[in-house]
């Protein structure tokens, strides 16, 4: 089963902003236990779960660590760009 965010990152006024980014999340999945956190705690929507995993689009994410800060067991690394 695939869950998507409510809210969807689309292209606005200052395209995709995925550039903006400084670090950028990255996911263990031999750490990650699917708890869905991640995506729940996304402000900009764009950890979809796919396949019962999370998945980043990293055309959108701004890289503003909120993912990695509240993943429960540190599966979310942030690292330069
Ligand atoms: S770093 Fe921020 S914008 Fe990117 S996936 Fe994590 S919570 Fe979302
Ligand atoms: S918060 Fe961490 S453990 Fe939970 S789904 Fe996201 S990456 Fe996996």
């Amino acid at each position: 089963m695939n869950i998507v965010p409510l809210a969807y990152p689309q292209k606005g006024s200052a395209k995709k902003t995925g550039y903006w980014r400084i670090f950028r999340p990255k996911i263990n999945y031999e750490k990650c236990i699917k708890c869905m956190i991640c995506w729940l705690y996304c402000p900009e929507g764009s950890i979809s779960i796919i396949n019962n995993k999370p998945v980043i689009d990293y055309d959108y994410c701004k890289g503003c660590g909120i993912c990695a800060n509240e993943c429960p067991v540190k599966a979310i690394e942030m690292v330069k760009e």
